[in-house]
C-alpha cells in the first residue's frame, strides 16, 4: 500500500506521534494510549527519534510493539544527527526488517548548545539528501518530510524554506506533515503556498491539544510557534486550576481541528506526548466515529 492511499476522499487519515517512553511507568500509559486510540481507526502511529539518534533501539521497540498490538501501518522518524550514510542504512534496513512502512525523513536540530547543524563525516546535510537515499535505495517504504507553517527557524525566508519542501517532495516526499502551529491562518496561508509552487502532495496538519500553560509556552518557544491571543487569553482565564486549563485546551484543539477539517485537510497529525485524554476529547468533540459505535 503507498502511504499516500492513507489519505482518501472518504476517510480523514488519522495519524498519532509517540515517542519512545522512558520509565516502565510511562511505558504502561503510552500502550493503554495506543489501545484508546485504535478506536478511531488510525491510518498510522510514528513515533519519534530522539535528538543525536539517542533513541535508535527504542523508537524501533515502539513500532515493534504497536505492530504485535494492532495491525496498521507504523512509520518512525529518522534524522541525519550524528549518523554517517552507512548507519542511516542500518537504521533504514533494520526498520524494513520489522515492517515498519513509512519514514518520516528529517534532517534534525543541532546537538544542545550548537546553532548550527554539521553532518558528521560522511553524513547528510539535508533531510532532502535523507529522502533521495531512502528512494534510491529502500524505494519500499513510504516517505513523510516536515513542513513549518511559520518557517523554519534557521530558513533565510519563507520562500527559500517553501522551496526547500519542495526539494523533498520532488526528491520523493510522498506527504507533507507539519510542525504544530495554533493559528489556522498560518496553515492555510502555508498551504496556498505550497500549492502555488506546485507541491501536489498531501500536506497534512499537525496539531497538539495543549492541556498545560506552562508545557505550552515551553513547546511552542521551543518550535517558535506563536500563540494567538484567543488562545492565551483562554489559559489567562482559567488561571492555576489544572481542569480548568485542561478544559481550555481541548476546546481550542476541538476547534482548531474542526475548522481544518472544513477547510478539506487529508488528514490531521495529532502530538499526542502518549497521552489519550486530550486527543480522544477532541476526536469525540468533532464526531470522528469510533470503531463499533
Ligand atoms: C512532523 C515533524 C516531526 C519531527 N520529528 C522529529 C524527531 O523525531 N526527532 C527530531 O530530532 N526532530 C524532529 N523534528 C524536528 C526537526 O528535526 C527540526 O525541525 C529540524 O531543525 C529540521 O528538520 P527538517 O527535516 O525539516 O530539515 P530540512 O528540511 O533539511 O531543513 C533544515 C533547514 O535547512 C534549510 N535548507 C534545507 N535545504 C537547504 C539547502 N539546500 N540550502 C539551504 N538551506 C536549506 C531549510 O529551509 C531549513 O531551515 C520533527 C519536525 C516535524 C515538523
Amino acid at each position: 500500500m503507498s502511504i499516500k492511499d492513507a489519505y482518501t476522499d472518504s476517510r480523514l487519515g488519522l495519524s498519532f506521534e509517540l515517542f519512545p517512553p522512558k520509565t516502565p511507568e510511562s511505558e504502561a500509559v503510552m500502550w493503554r494510549t495506543v489501545d484508546e486510540l485504535m478506536a478511531f481507526d488510525p491510518a498510522m502511529i510514528t513515533c519519534t527519534y530522539g535528538a543525536g539518534g539517542s533513541t535508535r533501539g527504542t523508537t524501533l521497540d515502539v513500532l515493534k510493539g504497536v505492530l504485535a498490538r494492532h495491525d496498521l501501518p507504523v512509520a518512525s522518524h529518522l534524522t541525519c544527527v550524528g549518523s554517517s550514510i552507512d548507519e542511516l542504512r542500518d537504521y533504514l534496513r533494520e526498520s524494513l526488517a520489522i515492517g515498519v512502512a513509512a519514514i518520516v525523513a528529517l534532517r534534525g536540530d543541532p546537538p544542545k548548545g550548537e546553532t548550527a547543524f554539521r553532518p558528521v563525516d560522511g553524513g547528510l546535510r539535508y533531510a532532502s539528501e535523507l529522502v533521495a537515499l531512502i528512494l534510491s535505495e529502500f524505494p519500499e517504504f513510504g516517505i513523510l518530510v516536515a513542513g513549518y507553517p511559520e518557517t523554519h527557524q534557521e530558513a533565510i525566508s519563507a520562500q527559500a524554506d517553501l522551496e526547500n519542501l519542495k526539494r523533498k517532495c520532488d526528491a520523493g516526499g510522498d506527504v507533507v506533515v507539519t510542525q504544530l502551529f495554533y493559528d489556522n491562518a498560518d496553515f492555510f496561508r502555508f498551504r496556498d503556498r505550497c500549492a502555488s509552487l506546485g507541491i501536489t502532495q498531501p500536506i497534512v496538519p499537525g496539531v497538539m491539544p495543549v492541556t498545560n500553560y506552562s508545557q505550552v509556552r515551553r513547546i511552542a518557544s521551543l518550535c517558535k510557534a506563536q500563540l494567538p491571543e484567543s488562545f492565551t487569553q483562554s489559559f489567562e482565564a482559567a488561571g492555576d486550576d489544572e481542569a480548568a486549563q485542561f478544559e481550555a485546551g481541548v476546546t481550542y484543539a476541538a476547534r482548531q481541528v474542526e475548522e481544518l477539517i472544513a477547510a478539506g485537510v487529508p488528514g490531521i497529525h495529532f502530538y499526542v506526548l502518549n497521552k489519550s485524554p486530550a486527543t480522544i476529547r477532541v476526536l469525540d468533540h468533532v464526531g470522528m466515529k469510533r470503531a463499533g459505535a
